[in-house]
């Protein structure tokens, strides 16, 4: 008999275990469920075996695509008209945001290139940005280490943006991840918040090898990471934790050479946190040391903590912003009338002046 919550017709797309079992830690600031109502409700698996977290069933094809081009990117000050939509060029605070993630892409390579001097990008070198959409990330990219890019997205509005906005003029517009290949392999792929996209991440990173990278290029990749995110998005199909990502290059044939956790200074204060993401650099190699999956014990009650701590962290966060607008109130109220107290003091003083100097003025 099967045990209870377990699904044995589920099988992980990582390790190929069919130990998987339902998994929805959640908390107020971290909700398991989806709130959207464009795409079909999901469940949450965790693999026993290497520890991935996926999301099952995937949406409909159309509806993901659909939801890409439609809701996904669409501002609040969209306009909807007869012939279609019309929209912001630029979004802030996202495109921000994506700008702004490029920090971690600093720290991490400028901590690699100690040891390996070519991890970073130069002006000779091409960057390819997978889910990159309007290029924010690559002008980072370029203003920094002074290297071309082109991005690769589902987006033709984003696309558009980079070409023209960016000068990124060797963007694309790609259907399937698959039938993508640069005219040159590229030293550097990056994937940021993009790889918790993709519906088959080992087939991903195998593309990336063989058709996108030179045999001894790098890949950035920074994503969601388990133990400080909520699992509520309908399209983040994997969420990883250090070690399931790590499991996850390695048996694809990538060695690791960078993977801490982070934040993001421009996320709500509340959610940010120094373990909201997974920010990492790997090199692709031509023999892959082997890799064994570390397992799952003790997961779901892990993360659960982890979403406590975290929401603690929230509330406190909120008490302090309300203390500082607090004491802001209080400044301003009691400057108000401290001033308004001078005024008049001064204007009775001038007035003694005026009646000591004789003085008439209009
Ligand atoms: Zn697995």
């Amino acid at each position: 008999m099967k045990p209870p919550n377990r699904v044995s017709d589920l099988e992980c797309a990582i390790c190929g275990s069919l130990s998987c079992k339902t998994f929805a830690p959640q908390s107020l600031f971290f909700p398991a469920a989806s709130s959207n109502t464009v795409l079909p409700k999901h469940t949450n698996y965790l693999c026993e075996a290497c520890g991935i977290v996926f999301m099952h069933p995937h949406p409909p094809q159309e509806l993901v695509t659909k939801y890409y081009n439609e809701v996904y990117r669409e501002s609040v000050y969209a306009i909807h008209h007869a012939n279609g939509v019309a929209d912001l060029p630029v979004q802030f605070p996202e495109s921000a945001a994506s700008f702004a993630r490029f920090s971690n892409f600093i720290q991490c390579v400028e901590q690699v290139r100690k040891k390996y001097p070519g991890a970073a990008p130069s002006s000779h070198d091409t960057v390819i940005d997978i889910g990159g959409y309007q290029g924010m990330f690559l002008s980072a990219a370029s203003q920094v280490y002074g290297c071309d890019g082109i991005v690769v997205d589902y987006n033709e509005r984003g696309i558009n943006f980079s070409q023209k906005a960016l000068g990124f003029t060797r963007s694309s517009v790609i259907a399937s991840l698959y039938d993508y290949a640069p005219s040159e392999p590229a030293k550097f792929a990056t994937m940021v918040h993009a790889f918790e996209h993709v519906d088959n991440p080992r087939k991903v990173l195998d593309h990336i090898k063989r058709a996108v990278l030179r045999p001894d290029g790098y890949l950035y990749i920074e994503v969601p990471n388990l133990f400080g995110s909520s699992l509520s998005d309908p399209v983040h199909y994997f969420t990883f934790s250090k070690e399931s990502l790590r499991y996850t290059l390695e048996v694809s044939g990538y060695q690791v050479l960078y993977l801490e956790t982070g934040g993001n200074k421009h996320a709500p204060a509340t959610i940010n946190s120094d373990e909201l993401v997974l920010i990492c650099l790997a090199r692709s190699v031509s023999t892959p040391k082997p890799s064994q999956p570390s397992g799952a014990k003790n997961t779901a009650s892990l993360v659960q903590k982890n979403y406590a701590k975290l929401s603690r962290r929230a509330i406190a966060v909120q008490f302090r912003t309300a203390g500082n607008e607090f004491a802001k109130a209080i400044y301003y109220t009691i400057g108000h009338f401290v001033l308004e107290k001078l005024s008049t003091d001064l204007q009775r003083t001038v007035a003694k002046i005026k009646k000591w100097s004789g003085l008439r003025l209009h």
